[in-house]
């Protein structure tokens, strides 16, 4: 399925006014993951247009057509998935460079990922490895105004990275460059898409800068007037690709239940050996090969006669807890399932019985802002967006500075909770190293 879909587009400006001008005119266009495309035409043929729509703003300008992302149309999207998608899903680098004038360049680059709810030292440490990637390391601390456009370019080129997006778009990055310059961001987006497997596209008037791009799209006047492929498909960095759509679109993979996982919530003190036995009764539990009745029965066994040899209280409350668990582990595989059929989707009541869960036993308040926050970081750490290390920071983070603002203990008690029945097998935190490791061999 092509990543990004465009069909039978039309789109006017002013439609009806003296100043009508039809700017996309039966568009249909398809890019696939590993592609590299360009835009190329005259000024004005509606190439920043089309940018804009795959981009998924001025969707509700669309006159007639369909833009659909990895096979779903975009005008579906609620806002909520609309604006997680301009999050994470494309990274634009605009002409204009539009960087925020008032803040540094380091702050810049880690701006995006203020949406995400990373904490503000973790966005400058990982701006700061995008600078380091760029080669403005020295840069971090100046202000937009005092540096050159060529050094502005890198900035945005940056922050368009920040947030890990699948998709880079570029329009007219090299409008305002000297050569030199010109063709060093033109060897970085060709790295983006040949190494990193990012989709790249990028907008040009300028005929010498398709030399590396797989796929131009000649338009006129609102047509794609035809698409070329200049030359076969080269290998395309597969690995570090898969890595990066894993981390973003985690795939549906095995998510048996660990009994480690599990017996450390609820046994931390225990001997080894009743540990041990604990995780073989549960186990036994999970495939379903005793009953409830009989696991509680086995908990509360002396362990010299086989059980665990738990208090009965201790037993009993146990074997409450690993039904419970049982049953919240279906409604995560169940809106794990859904998040790979649609990664956008908001699931709001789920992810607050969850919250609900996971809060269980809290004595302070919790404001209706705090849940929001909550929520949004427990899809984020489901949908693996940010790392277990992120997720505790965005708990712990001061209510004044738009974090939840839980004491250390208690967001330590949902994160091992939460830990215990998410799928470990993918995580952000493995493609981010994997990714930091070939930024070094830079
Ligand atoms: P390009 O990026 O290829 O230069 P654009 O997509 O910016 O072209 O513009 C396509 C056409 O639509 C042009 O004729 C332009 O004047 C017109 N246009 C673009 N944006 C607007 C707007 N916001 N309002 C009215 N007309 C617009
Ligand atoms: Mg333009």
């Amino acid at each position: 399925m092509p990543t990004i879909q465009l069909e039978n587009v039309n789109l006017y400006y002013d439609k009806g006014k003296p100043s009508e001008v039809w700017a996309l005119k039966d568009v249909n266009i398809e890019i696939n993951k590993s592609d590299y495309v360009a835009f190329f035409g005259p000024s004005g043929c509606g190439k920043t247009t089309l940018l804009y729509l795959i981009s998924g703003m001025e969707v509700g300008r669309l006159e007639s057509g369909k833009v659909l992302i990895n096979g779903r149309d975009i005008s579906q999207f609620s806002k909520k998935e609309l604006a997680i998608f301009r999050q994470i899903g494309v990274g634009i680098v605009f002409q204009q460079f539009n960087l925020i004038p008032s803040i540094t360049v380091l702050d810049n680059v880690a701006f995006p990922m203020a949406f995400l709810g990373i904490s503000q030292t973790r966005r400058r440490e990982e701006a700061m490895k995008l600078l380091i990637r760029l080669n403005i390391q020295q840069l971090a601390n100046r202000y937009p105004h005092e540096l050159s456009g060529g050094q502005q370019q890198r900035v945005g080129i940056a922050r368009a990275l920040a947030n890990n997006a699948p998709i880079i778009i570029a329009d007219e990055p090299l409008g305002n460059l000297d050569s030199e310059n010109a063709n060093n961001v033109m060897a970085f987006l060709k790295e983006l898409n040949e190494k990193d497997g990012r989709t790249v596209i990028m907008v040009t008037h300028e005929a010498w800068s398709l030399k590396d791009v797989k796929k131009i799209f000649y338009m006129k006047d609102g047509i794609i007037l035809k698409v070329e492929e200049p030359k076969a498909q080269t290998e395309v960095g597969k690995s570090l690709s898969s890595y990066y759509y894993k981390g973003l679109y985690p795939q549906h993979s095995k998510k048996e239940l660990t009994a480690k996982s599990i017996s450390y919530l609820f046994l931390r003190g225990y001997s080894l050996d009743e540990i041990k036995r604990f995780e073989f009764f549960l186990s036994q539990r999970l495939e379903n090969k005793i009953d409830a009745e009989v696991f509680k029965q086995v908990l509360d066994r002396p362990f010299k006669d086989g059980g665990v040899g738990l208090w009965k209280k201790k037993a009993e409350k146990i074997a409450y807890k690993t039904e419970e668990l049982i049953s919240n582990k279906k409604e995560i595989e169940e809106i794990y399932k859904e998040l790979e059929q649609n990664p956008a989707v908001p699931l709001v009541e789920e992810i607050a019985n969850i919250r609900n869960w996971l809060l269980e036993g809290y004595k302070g308040k919790i404001t209706g802002i705090q849940k929001m926050r909550i929520d949004e970081v427990i899809g984020e750490r489901i949908r693996k967006i940010i790392t277990s290390e992120n997720f505790q920071k965005c708990l712990t983070f001061p209510k004044k500075q738009f974090g939840i603002g839980l004491s250390r203990r208690m967001a330590q008690r949902i994160i091992e909770k939460l830990e215990s029945i998410i799928d470990q097998d993918v995580n952000l935190s493995s493609a981010q190293s994997i990714s930091d490791n070939f930024a070094a061999k830079l």
